[in-house]
């Protein structure tokens, strides 16, 4: 019945009247659009009243894009080679504007005849005073139809070439339109469930297409568009939903089943404060997760200082309860090292063999707890990433607890497992908040934990802005704040290690806080990434211990690093961080009992940017607010470790414009899956048979 229906979308673009190979060849290349269906989906971005028409007397400088009608006077070509133009002067009532061209002269110069009437639209500009267009939309004058009010002309996004070429953003319109003259109702079939279109007040699909390139009226389009970016999302958010499910069917994993002695023991006796509701939420979450007999590959989000490292514990020491090993990575050996000090601390009146395995463990320990883990008498490792992954083999490994990451180096951290038959469950702990909107596409085929919440009783800190000019009362304050016997950071952006100019901006400012903070008195760290590790680690660690008043430094430090003792951090050119990358730096304090600050310094001049993430820092110290502004500012394109994720790539909807959108083809999509995780209901054939048919063009994983 419906052969035909694929048949005209898959139809080569060659075959629509109106495009002969020649254009059809310059539209595969400059717009990728090698079919009806492509065309199709090549949408208007914006529309215009032709209707509506200005004077020329109205440009001013203000005037953005506009639309005037009149006669043209004259042209003539000057310059040559590359500085050749095409100068004309249209003329209506009020006035003169100029009209230049740089590119496809000779095609324009073709279509212009002194005399005649024509409709020109583009952006305005002023050259000598005078109002001028350059590259205009040009056409001849055709009275719009009589009785068809409100006309509203589809504009396409172009390319200069297809300008050149006689294609721009309004002629491309004229193919859509002996386009829609072929398209019918049943070509562009229903494939949302209907009772999600009703629910929503949605467009029909066919409807939708036709009014987003063709509406009514601008309510109309505005409707069109909602429809189809609901769509886009939907399909999306079910892909995903599907996966995740697969992964859950497929995948087996180890079963903690009881929770015991080991977890029991600990909880009643040695755990030093009681638990936040999010990390008792989380840890439900992983117990039900371990339990189920699936793998568990999970993403912990938790702001700075949220307390994610006891939720770690807790979850191996239930890894221990079911006779489980368990590994703890970090990225750094320092974070490595205090988490095995905090570790061994809190566990020192429990029978649990815990090692510390980095780059430099010397060989004898190392042997040692290699063989440690290999017999199973060792039940948990804290360690680096690279160290972990190399050269550990366990008896019996049943968690993986992977710190401060949030890339999923799935390859990566399989080599930890690869001999075993059942995989170990896996937990991912970051402290980079990323957008709820954005989590949902780019790991929605994932689990994941959100901890919102920080632990009671502790002190926000109070963020500042400062100009360069105030310098030295800053250094007086931080004085202050060291004569009562706390620690201070300065850091320096440093965005490219390799940089010279702001290496030697390092060094300088180095001297300088040395000048405010001469030695012996005072005694000043620094850790730069041009060190060797070592060097790195040895300057740390004194500034830990508490050896040194001061840390320079660049963003090296950035990663989770614990010193309560410090409580004031100046940062300076904050203007040239990002948002995130500033609140990862002012988790470095406020991690203690005492109040603690951090100075944002900037020269005089800032850009508007830059003022408003430091407007923002100063006014939230909530990392999932901050992650939210930042995806408003940056787009989604810059979130880290999001880049290549195709889930982002969006024809029509926008995460962060469209994200009530998203919610609701969350919602939906959940509901449906949960409902009928093969689409075979009667009311998901449409959706079903659509999955496939874009799994065929497209070659996405397959559902079946
Ligand atoms: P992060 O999530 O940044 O890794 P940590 O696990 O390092 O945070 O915890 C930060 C600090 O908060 C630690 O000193 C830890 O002991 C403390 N902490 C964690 N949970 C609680 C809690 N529920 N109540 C009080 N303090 C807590
Ligand atoms: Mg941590």
């Amino acid at each position: 019945m419906s052969s035909g229906n694929a048949s005209i979308l898959s139809s080569p673009i060659e075959y629509l009247k109106g495009i002969g190979p020649l254009r059809a060849d310059m539209l595969k290349k400059e717009l990728e659009i090698f079919t009806f269906g492509d065309l199709l989906n090549h949408f208007p971005n914006r529309h215009i009243d032709k209707t509506q028409l200005n004077t020329i007397q109205e440009i001013s400088p203000q005037t953005d894009y506009i639309q005037v009608a009149g006669t043209l006077l004259s042209y003539e070509t000057v310059g040559a080679g590359r500085a050749k133009r095409l100068m004309a002067k249209l003329k209506d009532k009020t006035g003169i504007l100029e009209l230049t061209w740089f590119q496809g002269i000779n095609w324009v110069v073709k279509n212009l005849h002194i005399g005649s009437d024509y409709l020109v639209f583009g952006k305005t500009g002023f050259f000598n005073g005078k109002p001028q267009m350059v590259h205009p939309e040009i056409e001849p004058l055709v009275l719009s139809k009589p009785g068809v009010k409100n006309f509203l002309e589809p504009v396409y996004p172009s390319t200069e070439k297809l300008k050149a070429r006689g294609f721009n953003g309004r002629q491309l319109g004229k193919c859509t339109e002996v386009l829609f003259s072929l398209i019918k109702p049943g070509d562009l079939p229903e494939n949302l469930p209907d009772e999600w279109v009703q629910q929503l007040g949605l467009l029909s699909r066919y409807e939708a297409y036709r009014q987003a390139h063709f509406p009514q009226s601008p309510e109309w389009a505005e409707k069109a568009f909602r429809r189809l970016k609901f769509e886009e999302f939907l399909i999306a958010q079910i892909r995903l939903q599907l996966v995740k499910l697969e992964r859950h069917t497929k995948s087996k994993g180890v079963v903690f089943e009881k929770v015991g002695d080991y977890f029991n023991t600990f909880y009643a006796n040695y755990l030093p404060f009681s638990l936040t509701g999010a990390q008792k939420r989380v840890l439900k979450e992983i117990r039900t997760d371990t339990g189920r007999g699936r793998q568990m590959n999970r993403l912990l989000q938790g702001d700075v200082g949220s307390g994610k490292t006891i939720v770690a514990l807790l979850s191996m020491l239930l890894a221990a309860d079911n006779g489980f090993q368990s590994c703890l990575m970090a990225p750094t050996e320092i974070l490595a090292q205090q988490h095995y000090a905090g570790i061994t601390e809190l566990l020192r009146e429990m029978p649990v063999e815990v090692a510390l395995l980095t780059g430099s463990t010397k060989t004898a320990a190392r042997k040692k707890i290699l063989q440690g883990l290999l017999d199973d008498t060792i039940h948990f490792v804290v360690g680096t990433h690279a160290v972990i992954e190399e050269v550990v083999q366990f008896r019996n490994l049943g968690l993986v607890i992977v710190d401060e990451q949030h890339r999923f180096g799935v390859a990566q951290r399989a080599k930890l497992w690869e001999k075993a038959t059942i995989p170990p469950h896996v937990l991912v702990m970051t402290a980079t908040p990323i957008p709820r909107t954005l989590a949902m596409t780019a790991y929605g085929d994932l689990d994941y934990s959100i901890m919102d919440e920080l632990p009671p009783g502790r002190q926000p800190i109070t963020t500042v802005h400062r100009f360069e000019t105030a310098r030295a009362k800053v250094m007086d304050f931080v004085r202050s704040e060291i004569d009562k016997g706390r620690q201070a950071y300065f850091i320096y952006p440093l965005i490219e290690e390799s940089e010279k100019m702001s290496y030697e901006d390092l060094m300088q400012g180095y001297e300088q806080v040395k000048s405010f903070f001469p030695e012996p008195k005072f005694r000043i760290s620094m850790v730069h990434g041009r060190q060797p590790n070592e060097q790195k680690e040895t300057n740390m660690a004194r500034f830990v211990k508490g050896d040194t008043h001061i840390m320079v430094s660049t963003t090296v430090i950035e990663v989770g690093v614990n010193v309560p003792n410090a409580t004031v951090m100046v940062i300076e050119s904050s203007e040239k961080f990002g948002l995130s990358q500033l609140h990862q730096l002012r988790g470095r304090v406020g991690r203690g009992k005492e109040k603690s600050f951090c100075i944002l310094l900037t020269g005089s001049k800032v850009s508007r940017e830059g003022r408003e993430r430091i407007k923002i820092m100063c006014a939230t110290n909530d990392g999932f607010k901050i992650a939210e502004k930042d995806l408003e500012i940056r787009g989604p394109g810059d979130i880290q470790g999001t880049r290549q994720s195709g889930a982002l790539n969006f024809r029509l909807a926008d995460i962060v414009q469209d994200r009530d959108l998203l919610e609701l083809a969350k919602t939906a999509a959940e509901k449906i899956v949960e409902e009928d995780n093969t689409l075979s209901m009667a009311k998901n054939l449409q959706l079903k048979k659509f999955l496939q048919s874009q799994t065929a063009t497209h070659g996405w994983s397959k559902i079946s």
